[in-house]
């Protein structure tokens, strides 16, 4: 029988790619989201690339007793939990929407995992636990700096309590992936990133400039201690990124874990600044992009890329995609998504 995993926000951005990379290599895929930033559109869009009914079910994690149903009704030994909000703007406006939602869903997961004896958690943590990071590039060792906002706040107080859980219960084994900055979309063009309302990252903001949605890109800050003064990220295509989970759950299923909680950088290694990512967009998809410089954006970071050693090593997973591939892919996608 196939090992089954259960997907926690399977129709969001990564959850539905992650979804395709686990059915791609092998197991059964069941799909809960409660659509708070999602649609069926999503989860159709998985079902269609895999060419598999995948089983979805409209649930919140943060009702317990239908996220114990879904536990009774199908016998996964694992999960990965995307379930978030994941609006840093919006969470310093609504802290306890967040604190609530985040924290609740999470502890709901691992509560019915012990009670129902399942093994195996990743759970989405985010670079953002790095803030300002101490050293370049960082590693999983690299001190956690304390959170500038309620969502960076949720994300290192649900890796310590997957760290607690997995040190007390036998039997319960976690992961926290870090995510560095996932971008692009499948080559298919039949899922990608929808942000609902104006985008907050860059990418999502870039092809929606040139798909005619928003006026202008605004760069936020070209005053930075950088070779062309904007903010430096490592921007990860997010089918390598969704590569990364299948790595971590096998490793999980198949014991090889050194401890019941682990941590790794999920990222390409490299870091990109915020002009050179617009330059290539403009030259990989051959279009000029309408962008001026404006003020720095309160609480960005100035530099931040992974050291990707340790998933390279244990998890013997990379990521191969170019940079150039991956802003086509989202090009692709906007350009899909808008009928162009
Ligand atoms: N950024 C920008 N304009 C935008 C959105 C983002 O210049 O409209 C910059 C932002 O200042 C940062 C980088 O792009 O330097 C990545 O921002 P994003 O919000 O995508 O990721 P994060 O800041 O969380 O790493």
């Amino acid at each position: 029988m196939k090992e089954q995993v259960l997907v926690s926000g399977g129709a969001g951005y990564i959850g539905s790619h992650t979804a395709v990379a686990l059915i791609e290599a092998g197991y059964d895929v069941v799909i809960i989201d409660n659509f708070s930033n999602s649609d069926m559109g999503a989860v159709e869009g998985v079902r269609k690339i895999t060419g598999v009914e995948v089983p979805f079910e409209q649930v919140d994690c943060c009702d317990k007793e239908a996220l114990r149903a879904v536990f009774k009704k199908y016998p996964f030994k694992s999960v990965i939990h995307f379930a978030a909000y994941k609006a840093v703007g919006e969470s310093v406006a609504d802290p306890l929407k967040y604190y609530s939602n985040n924290l609740n869903s999470f502890v709901n997961i691992l509560e019915l995992m012990k009670e129902e004896g399942r093994n195996n958690v990743l759970f989405s943590s985010s670079a953002t636990v790095y803030g300002e990071p101490v050293e370049l590039p960082v590693t999983e060792q690299t001190p956690r700096q304390p959170a500038t906002s309620p969502y960076g706040n949720t994300k290192q107080m649900c890796e310590d309590i997957l760290r607690d859980t997995a040190a007390a219960y036998e039997g319960i084994k976690g992961i926290a992936l870090r995510y560095f900055n996932p971008i692009g979309a499948h080559p298919s063009a039949l899922i990608g990133e929808l942000p609902r309302g104006v985008p907050n990252n860059l990418v999502p903001f870039i092809t929606q400039t040139a798909a005619g949605v928003r006026e202008c890109l605004s760069i936020f800050g070209d005053d930075y201690n950088t070779p062309d003064g904007t903010c430096i990220r490592d921007y990860i295509d997010v089918v390598d990124l969704a590569g990364a989970h299948v790595a971590a759950i096998a490793r999980l299923v198949e014991g090889k874990n050194k401890e019941s909680y682990e941590i790794f950088n999920v990222g390409t290694g490299n870091g990109t600044s915020v002009m050179e990512l617009v330059t290539a967009f403009e030259r990989v998809n051959e279009l000029k992009l309408n962008y001026k410089i404006v003020g720095r954006r309160s609480g960005d970071v100035e530099s931040v890329w992974a050291d990707t050693a340790l998933a390279n090593d244990e998890l013997g997973w990379k990521a191969v995609r170019s940079t150039d591939e991956t802003l086509q892919s989202a090009w692709a996608w906007e350009k899909k998504v808008r009928g162009l």
